[in-house]
């Protein structure tokens, strides 16, 4: 099912992030955080890429996999950075064999050492319009989300610049737009303001990160390079004195208020980072009184 179309439904939808596991164990392992997280029926779960095609097997195999055995409704991330053409049509022409009904279409980070990053694909809005092409070719209709940022992209410092770059994957075709994790509700509402006034007029997902270590936040810090922790986080976490439960516990109740929040101010949907574990997220869940995980087993 598009994922347009389940957003088009009532009330805000949630959905939760995954990554490829790098072994059999961390197969299994993701496989029972899955099995638990969908008692908290997320609308659609997605699989990260990793940038240059460093996953794609991997990817490919997951989504493939939750297809077959689960009912998750599964999203592979493509990104297209150093990628051919003839390289993402044989992807697609994979997934949309397995029965696939939407890509997370992205560009991704060129490689450090700036070694063979070329590719066919320029930036996001270039794979978006292939999508489409692909789709009208193939008879084969992808939804097609993409990437916003509501702190800023760190590579367009210009806002309105970035604002016309995120329009130009809409106008080529996208239908939702999931957001870097954010930690400042307010820069989430600026950000879909400016969206409304810039005519993109599709869903904005917002993506939530709770943070669970303080080497996960220094990790954080470097993927989602730009981002901003506020002070008021930062002053709860040093309050823990480095005390990993607390650290845990202040941020996955700093977590569950940011979506508390987003809930109230009419938000289309929270994509959950869940980092492959379960237990934030079922928290999170809890204390949002929205649905009893354990009451939900089916
Ligand atoms: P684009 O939309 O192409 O934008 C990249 C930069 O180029 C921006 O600064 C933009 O303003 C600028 N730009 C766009 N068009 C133009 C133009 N015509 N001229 C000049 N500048 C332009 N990365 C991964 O490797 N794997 C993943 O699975 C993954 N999943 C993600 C999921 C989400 C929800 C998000 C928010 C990010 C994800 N990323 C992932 C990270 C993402 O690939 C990087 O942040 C990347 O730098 C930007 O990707 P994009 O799709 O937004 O690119």
């Amino acid at each position: 099912m598009h994922i347009r179309d389940i957003l088009s439904g009532p009330g805000p939808k949630f959905s939760f992030e995954y990554f490829p596991p790098k072994s059999p164990e961390a197969a299994e392992s993701l496989f029972r955080t899955i099995t638990e997280l969908q008692r908290c029926d997320p609308a659609f779960v997605s699989v990260t890429y990793g940038a240059g095609g460093t996953t794609r097997g991997a990817t490919h195999g997951l989504v493939l996999r939750l297809l077959q055995e689960t009912r998750v409704n599964a999203i592979p991330h493509l990104t297209c950075v150093g990628h051919t053409e003839a390289e993402i049509s044989s992807l697609l022409e994979s997934y949309a064999v397995a029965g696939v009904s939407n890509i997370l279409a992205l560009r991704g980070d060129p490689p450090k050492s700036g070694g063979g990053a070329k590719g066919d694909f320029p930036y996001a809005a270039d794979l978006v319009g292939f999508i489409r092409r692909f789709s009208e070719r193939h008879g084969h209709d992808f939804g097609i989300g993409v990437a916003g940022f509501p702190e800023g992209h760190p590579g367009t410092p210009n806002r309105m610049l970035e604002i016309d770059h995120l329009k130009a994957k809409v106008d080529a075709g996208a239908d939702y737009i999931c957001t870097q994790m954010f930690f400042h509700n307010g820069d989430f509402y600026d950000f879909r303001d400016r969206c409304e006034l810039a005519g993109v007029r599709v869903p904005i997902l917002a993506g939530i990160m709770p943070v669970t270590s303080l080497a996960g936040l220094n990790r954080m810090s470097e993927l989602a390079a730009g981002a901003r922790f506020p002070a008021r986080l930062l002053r709860l976490l040093a309050r823990a004195n480095g005390d990993d439960a607390v650290v845990r516990r202040i941020g996955v109740h700093y977590a569950t208020t940011q979506c508390a929040d987003l809930l109230d101010h009419e938000v289309a949907g929270i994509h959950l980072y869940t980092l492959n574990q379960s237990s934030a997220t079922v928290e999170i869940f809890h204390s949002l009184g929205l649905r009893s995980p354990e009451a939900a087993v089916s």
